[in-house]
């Protein structure tokens, strides 16, 4: 397993030298202190404890997987330790409200932090992970008693969350589920059903578990619009906030699966569990996308982390792994022949993976930020950032995903058979990758999302207020010796505006088109919108060189990267346009019966 390295030097750079996120901090109410020096020092001390810590039991831990008995749930060796020392150094309450004891820092710092946790073992970070939403859930919708009462646990670590949204009939359609609510006498309700795929609904780490839950009214509409909110906590919380009995809420198995082995997928059946609702009734699923929006953006550091950890095995591999000369002449003389690192094919694998994982922290952090300001920023300037999220968390949920799992991919196969072996854990990572794509909204979900809602449903305005940002970027830049990245950017930035307005045409008359579109769209937007980030990591470096500043092997890796992503990865925008221009014939022309033929 590769041993994790936080890259410190390149999430610094994304912070300070792109983003600038000390200057915009500063003009963030309450965020006032988070300094660029204050902010590194937290992350060094991230990256100890992720390093340290979690990277030494994300092997074991997929080797010993969790278990099952009637009893509960017991997570693999040292994760409830790692997990108590998580919480004694405060780590859950950083970007969290002072007034439930939080320590009030950016949700950005927040994210760094899962970055680092999560790519040094992404199983564990699922059971902190989940109570972000969960807290942001209760923050935005909840009553202030329910605040009073979950809050403070919650953000002190000592409670977990979960999202309990999928049932077996249904996960992307919300609308079939059936779990009930009954109301009863004392303005609670008797919560039954059964879901499935609960991630963290039960462990051995915290000492209660709070569920978020949607279930249906007795007499609530049919579908999306008959869907309340609930809070079910594992054991009732008493007046005082001690805990009181043990609620009828039980997990019924964990599932065996693909990756993640570490983190428990709970079957979590509701016997006349009391819960309490959350928000106006039948409101449920528009509250959730409160708790959806958080976990999306946690869901894409999912590919960035499992891109890093990838290409840091990767990179160390093909240093030392000798097979072959370099076509070019030998560059090991001495040794019985070269390291695969020299092979152009190695390089081109190496650079996907680092050109998908930074691209990728640069375009997060900034989705991040923007999250920063729609909570904190004046009226206009959290309207504008709602408007670039609402637009780019669905790019980021499924591009970044997608990339990622490429990534780890790579990582295989520069290991040659060696990659297939499980020692080695480069296999892990791909199976540990492949849920990222799969929940929190399937590729094919965010993908409707983009087009039909983001993109058609606003007539254009979101896709416009991003493209007229790539445009000032690249006028405010054209005369520097970075036109090679603005050029290409230009030409793109002008072709999604047309191709978008010739779908919207289509698919007015054929909805199926908007449908055939979409996931090709999506990649495009996805390789267009890295292409932006790396431009503006490419200005950067190339301003830092032409000053002299130093560290100036750092700042030409970035430049040789930003070329590689340009001439070699953006150009696949254009086979996903050409097959979303083929339209939908191609793929609805032929009868269902004859796909068995
Ligand atoms: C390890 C793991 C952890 C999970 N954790 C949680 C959790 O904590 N809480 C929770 O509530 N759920 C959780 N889930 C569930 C997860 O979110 C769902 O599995 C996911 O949303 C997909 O739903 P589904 O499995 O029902 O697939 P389906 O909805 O049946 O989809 C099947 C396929 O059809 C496609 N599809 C469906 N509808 C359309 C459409 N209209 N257009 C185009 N394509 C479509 C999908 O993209 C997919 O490819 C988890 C799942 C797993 C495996």
């Amino acid at each position: 397993m590769p041993e994790y390295k936080a890259p410190l030097r390149d999430i610094r750079f994304v912070i300070d030298e792109v983003l600038d996120s000390g200057a915009v901090y500063q003009t963030l109410p309450g965020y006032e202190e988070a300094t660029p020096d204050l902010m590194a020092a937290i992350i060094e001390e991230g990256a100890k404890f992720a390093e340290g810590v979690l990277s030494p039991l994300n092997q074991s831990g997929d080797e010993e997987g969790c278990t099952w008995s009637e009893d509960g749930v017991k997570t693999p060796a040292g994760f409830p330790e790692a997990y108590k020392q998580f919480v004694e150094n405060g780590w859950p309450s950083l970007s969290a409200d002072p007034e439930f004891g939080g320590q009030g820092m950016p949700n950005m710092l927040g994210i760094v932090i899962n970055e680092m946790v999560g790519t040094a073992n992404w199983s564990w970070l699922m059971y902190p992970g989940l109570s972000h939403g969960c807290i942001k859930t209760l923050e935005a919708h909840g009553s202030a008693e329910q605040k009073a009462q979950y809050l403070p646990k919650l953000v002190a670590g000592e409670w977990t969350g979960t999202m309990c949204l999928t049932e077996s009939q249904c996960g992307s359609d919300l609308g079939l589920l059936r779990t009930k609510a009954e109301p009863q006498a004392d303005g609670s309700y008797a919560i039954t059903g059964t879901k499935i795929f609960i991630s963290a609904g039960e462990h051995d780490m915290a000492e209660n578990i709070v569920h978020i839950v949607l279930a249906r009214l007795p007499d609530a509409p049919e579908g999306t619009k008959g869907i309340s909110l609930f809070v079910v906590p594992k054991f009732n919380v008493n007046e005082d906030g001690s805990l009181g009995a043990r609620n009828a809420v039980h997990c019924a198995s964990i599932e065996k699966k693909m990756g993640i082995k570490a983190s428990a997928t709970c079957v979590m059946n509701f016997d006349g569990a009391t819960g309490y609702l959350i928000g106006e009734p039948n409101r449920g699923l528009n509250l959730m996308f409160t708790f959806m929006n958080t976990a999306r953006i946690g869901t894409a550091i999912q590919g960035l982390a499992h891109a890093e950890l990838s290409y840091q095995g990767a990179l160390a591999y093909a240093r030392e792994r000798l097979a072959m000369r370099s076509l070019s002449g030998p560059k090991n003389p001495d040794g019985p022949a070269d390291p695969i690192i020299v092979h152009p094919d190695v390089r081109r694998m190496l650079l996907t993976q680092k050109a998908i994982a930074e691209g990728s922290r640069a375009m997060l952090y900034y989705l991040a930020m923007l999250g920063d300001v729609v909570d904190r920023g004046d009226e206009e300037r959290a309207k504008q950032a709602d408007d670039l999220m609402a637009l780019l968390t669905p790019i980021a949920k499924a591009f970044v995903t997608e990339a990622g799992f490429e990534a780890a991919n790579h990582g295989v196969q520069i290991f040659g058979g060696h990659g297939f072996i499980r020692e080695w854990g480069m296999e892990q990572i791909v199976r540990d990758a492949r849920i990222a794509m799969l929940y929190e909204g399937t590729t094919g979900i965010q993908a409707l999302d983009l087009l039909g809602r983001k993109v058609l449903g606003s007539g254009g305005k979101l896709l416009t207020a991003f493209t007229d940002q790539v445009g000032e970027f690249i006028a405010a830049h054209d005369d520097e010796p970075v036109v090679e990245f603005m050029d290409p950017l230009g030409r793109y930035k002008d072709e999604w505006l047309t191709l978008s307005l010739a779908v919207g045409e289509k698919a007015m008359a054929n909805a199926d088109e908007a449908g055939a579109a979409a996931v090709d769209y999506l990649m495009y937007a996805g390789y267009v919108t890295l292409g932006y980030f790396w431009a503006r990591m490419a200005v950067v470096a190339q301003a830092k060189l032409a000053a002299g500043e130093g560290d100036k092997d750092f700042y030409e890796a970035k430049l040789h990267t930003a070329r590689f992503y340009f001439q070699r990865l953006l150009p696949r925008a254009d086979a996903h346009r050409a097959a979303l221009q083929s339209g939908a014939d191609n793929l609805m022309a032929m009868p269902e019966a004859l796909f068995a033929l």
